[in-house]
């Protein structure tokens, strides 16, 4: 039976990288040739950590021009540091508000949000909606190094998120990791959309040809513009 709320009709698949040393030479130049190379079909959409105080900004907006023109773009905020993504003091959506207008100011466009370590709260969600984007930080999996009360939001198909004011946000969940797909995870393959995240840009050639041979590829960009969820939910329900 069609899913008349869908503007996709079938089954698809979409891959994003958490792009989180693009100042690493080594780094970039494999996630550089992964965004070209395009395995199975798929625009590898890069969700970038911003530069931290003392990293090269000139070489990193670079980068991150080069990696926008080629698929789709998206903010990834680590907020302790480059390697400690989860918040431990301060506001984290001011940080997110903050980083958002700075991509702005400088000519760059994300179309999606993803929070380092998975971090999502409702001030965040409302940070990511007044900036325009759609939000890929909610993950159909537990992430295992969780505590258990830890802010996080577990979803397994796209949703409109209630913020109030009649704000929302479309929410398209990370569903896998490549890893799982690479031990052959996948199924029970009910899903409509299955988006496939990697943190590092080796070993995803073997996952995504797999996955291509499962699923329509598409991109962030093109379920941002397609899709119609059926599902609503306000943020506080949604909580796991
Ligand atoms: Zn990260």
């Amino acid at each position: 039976m069609p899913h008349t709320g869908h503007i996709l009709h079938g089954r698809y698949a979409v891959v994003s990288c958490h792009v989180e040393r693009p100042l690493d030479d080594e780094v970039w130049q494999r996630f550089s040739m992964l965004q070209e190379r395009r395995p199975g079909g798929f625009a590898v959409a890069a969700l970038m950590r911003p530069p931290a105080e003392g990293e090269d900004e000139a070489r990193w907006l670079e980068r991150a021009r080069a990696a926008s023109a080629r698929a789709p773009f998206g903010l990834h905020t680590h907020w302790t540091a480059p390697d400690h993504a989860r918040p431990t003091a301060g506001d984290p959506a001011a940080l997110v508000r903050e980083q958002g207008n700075w991509l702005e100011s400088v000519g760059l466009r994300p179309t999606f949000f993803c929070g380092g370590g998975w971090y999502f709260d409702e001030e965040v969600a409302a940070a990511v909606a007044d900036l325009g984007y759609a939000d890929c930080t909610a993950t159909a999996f537990r992430p295992g190094y969780l505590e258990p009360n830890a802010p996080h939001l577990q979803l397994d198909a796209p949703a409109w998120l209630e913020l109030g004011d009649s704000r929302r946000l479309l929410e398209v969940p990370t569903t896998h990791s490549i890893g799982m797909l690479a031990r052959g995870l996948l199924g029970p393959f009910r899903r409509q959309i299955v988006h496939a995240y990697r943190r590092r840009a080796a070993v995803l050639r073997f996952g995504l040809r797999f996955l291509a041979l499962k699923r329509t590829a598409t991109d962030l960009d093109e379920l941002q513009r397609d899709l119609r969820p059926e599902k609503t939910m306000s943020f506080a329900n949604s909580r796991a």
